[in-house]
């Protein structure tokens, strides 16, 4: 089962993809995770996409379709993957219909976790909070710039994938137990 977790910065995708991870046997494929990897271990792709992620833009599409396809082509992806943060441009979209049209691939769910816009700046604070601000794009400043992004680029797939049919939403305000359920009701479905 391939399936999309969708939601603005900080609406609580990761904490679902972990959740599904557990339950479901998915492999997580989150493209911040990757990055934040690739910075971790200084290499020349980390090297580029720091200041890009520190500023809270978007990392080129060619970048982020390679690193999605590398790892899709790892054993450990067969028994499907929940996409975190990807795809996150129409540009990114395409390229991911392309590679699972490529493998014989189905994509089968799109899920996207919708929140109150105010909620987030408080959990990203918290969040901020409790990683000791490891994470540079963890500040109001870098999260309204974000949330701009997500809007002007990542938005417009939503229309994207109900096109397809393909897109349910959940309520991202309830509790994390409570979204793990709505999230586990559609992909019984
Ligand atoms: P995330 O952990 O998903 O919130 O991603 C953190 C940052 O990594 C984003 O603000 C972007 O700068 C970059 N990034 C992560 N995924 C993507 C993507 N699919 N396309 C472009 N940039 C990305």
């Amino acid at each position: 089962m391939n399936i999309i977790l969708f939601g603005a910065p900080g609406a609580g995708k990761g904490t679902q993809a972990k959740r599904l991870v557990e339950s479901r046997g998915l492999v997580q494929l989150s493209t911040g995770d990757m990055l934040r990897a690739a910075i971790e271990a200084g290499t020349e792709l980390g090297r580029q996409a720091k200041d890009i992620m520190d500023r809270g833009d978007l990392v080129s599409d060619d970048i982020i379709l390679g690193m999605i396809a590398e790892r899709m082509d790892s054993p450990e992806c067969a028994n499907g993957v929940i996409l975190d943060g990807f795809p996150r441009t129409v540009a990114q979209a395409d390229g991911l219909g392309a590679m699972f049209e490529a493998r014989g691939l189905t994509l089968n769910h799109v899920i996207e976790v919708q929140v109150d816009e105010a909620a987030l700046f408080a959990r990203i604070e918290t969040r901020a909070a409790e990683t000791g601000g490891s994470r540079a794009d963890d500040n109001a400043e870098t999260l309204r710039k974000r949330l701009a992004v997500y809007h002007e680029n990542t938005a417009p797939l939503l229309p994207y994938y109900d096109g397809k049919g393909l897109l349910r939403t959940v309520d991202g305000m309830a509790s994390i137990d409570e979204v793990g359920q709505a999230i586990d009701a559609i992909l019984a479905s």
